[in-house]
């Protein structure tokens, strides 16, 4: 079987980058082992504004745009909505951040991002806000592990999606790439955090962290917005909803431990203390596939420029990726520089 792309790995980088090359008109073959992935996990939230300084994120202002575009599109052809557009209730937990919050209200380019402020004590419902809030527009959360399912739908309808772990000794690179009985092109490895392993971009600075989730239900309706307190609570309905998530750089695992789910709760009951009659419904955890410089890694091997690697998409993936994905097809249909390239670290990691 003859392919363009060999794509391995069906997290929401592989299949934003397969979609879109399908789009235009390319022959694409997906590779994934089928276990949980980071995506899944992952919740999805958007945040423009963030840290105790309220900075808008690097790139937001085309990143945002994309992103929403992107997702609005994917929901008309799925006919099912991903993205949930949600006001963020962001408490603050000293003096300090509601004065950073109020200098950021003075800058014109935060006015679409930053909504009612209040200083005054406890006026949440339920919710303990000593410092008071401010309230942040243009969030929400993507449904991730929905989208993948009806990508994985799609690529098995349109006969391009396998479920296989792919061993890096049986990929033959040269004269073309060939993996079991598909030839292709180029090999794109978007594969979270596995690619520590991957002997052809191990080199490169990942800096992996590792999360968890809690998935809760409480007896009580709760709020119809995101809450962040340093954590977040997301609603996912009127009783069910999400706290996370840790950051964990030291143990490097996807298994859920008492620490992080004691750590969780605690975070909740800083905000409240109603949460009493609480469900355990899922608690998960998984592997931010971060960097260095905190920007992706995007492009070609410096020796074998047919093997290409789109990953490093951090904590930020449901923004950046839209946009990345698209740019990255653009270099390869069209030779248009590649953002984020890898390049950037030849001369300093790279080694023969
Ligand atoms: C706890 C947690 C919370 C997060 N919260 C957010 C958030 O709120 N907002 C946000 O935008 N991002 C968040 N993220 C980050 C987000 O998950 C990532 O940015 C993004 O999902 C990474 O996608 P990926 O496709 O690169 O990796 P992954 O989703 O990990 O996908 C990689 C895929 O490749 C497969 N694979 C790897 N090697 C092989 C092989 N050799 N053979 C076959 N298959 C292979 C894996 O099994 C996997 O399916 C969070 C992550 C975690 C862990």
């Amino acid at each position: 079987m003859n392919t363009d792309y060999l794509i391995i790995g069906q997290g929401l980088a592989g299949s934003l980058l397969a979609w879109e090359l399908i789009k235009r008109n390319c022959n694409v073959i997906i590779i994934d082992n089928g276990l949980e992935n980071a995506s899944q996990v992952a919740a999805g939230l958007i945040n423009p504004i963030t840290g105790q300084r309220f900075v808008k994120s690097f790139g937001i202002d085309y990143l945002l745009p994309t992103a929403k575009n992107y997702y609005e599109e994917l929901a008309y052809t799925f006919q099912q909505s991903f993205y949930i557009e949600k006001t963020m209730i962001r408490i603050f937990n000293n003096n300090k951040e509601s004065n950073s919050a109020i200098k950021r209200l003075d800058q014109a380019d935060y006015h679409p991002y930053l909504g009612k402020l209040d200083t005054s004590p406890n006026t949440l419902n339920n919710i303990c806000s000593p410092f008071g809030f401010i309230e942040q527009n243009e969030t929400g959360y993507l449904l991730i592990k929905d989208l993948l399912a009806c990508f994985k739908d799609f690529f098995i309808t349109n006969e391009c999606y396998k479920q296989a772990t792919v061993a890096y000794q049986d990929i033959q690179i040269e004269p073309l790439i060939k993996w079991q009985d598909i030839t292709a092109k180029r090999i794109i490895f978007c594969e979270g955090y596995h690619s520590g392993y991957n002997p052809w971009f191990s080199w490169l600075p990942f800096q992996l962290v590792k999360g968890e989730i809690l998935t809760l239900r409480h007896t009580q309706p709760l709020s119809n917005k995101i809450l962040n307190f340093g954590n977040w609570l997301i609603p996912l309905d009127n009783q069910l909803f999400r706290i996370g998530a840790t950051f964990d750089r030291e143990n490097i695992n996807d298994l859920p431990t008492e620490l992080g789910k004691s750590s969780l709760i605690r975070s909740l009951q800083t905000i409240t203390n109603s949460f009493i009659e609480i469900d355990e419904i899922k608690h998960q955890a998984n592997i931010r596939p971060c960097t260095l410089d905190k920007e992706p890694f995007i492009g070609h091997h410096p020796l074998h420029p047919q093997i290409s690697i789109f990953n490093g998409f951090g904590a930020k993936g449901s923004l950046q990726l839209p946009w990345y994905t698209q740019k990255f097809s653009d270099a390869l249909l069209k030779g248009t520089p590649i953002p984020s390239a890898i390049n950037r670290y030849y001369a300093t990691h790279f080694v023969t």
